[in-house]
């Protein structure tokens, strides 16, 4: 599994809606002092989004995928559906 390449369908960003909010107020900032944007990968980062990673054979995700190798942590399915 890699990342390789971007686009492409490992890696993927998780935002809370606080994050999603934090992230437009940051860019709303950048619009209004230069007219442009130019700073997502920062943005990300500054809004608190989680690099996660899906593993395309076994569907496990591993969260902080860019952080130390023993803080990533990592979900396998337990089930399908909810009763
Ligand atoms: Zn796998």
């Amino acid at each position: 599994m890699n990342d390789i390449g971007a686009p492409n369908n490992v890696e993927h960003l998780l935002l809370s809606y606080y994050a999603m909010e934090r992230l437009q107020d940051l860019v709303d900032q950048e619009v209004s002092t230069n007219g442009q944007v130019d700073l997502w990968p920062e943005h990300w980062d500054d809004a608190g989004a989680i690099v996660v990673w899906k593993c395309l054979d076994c569907d496990r995700l591993y969260l902080n995928a860019k952080s130390k190798k023993e803080d990533v942590v990592v979900y396998k399915i337990e089930r399908k559906g909810i009763e």
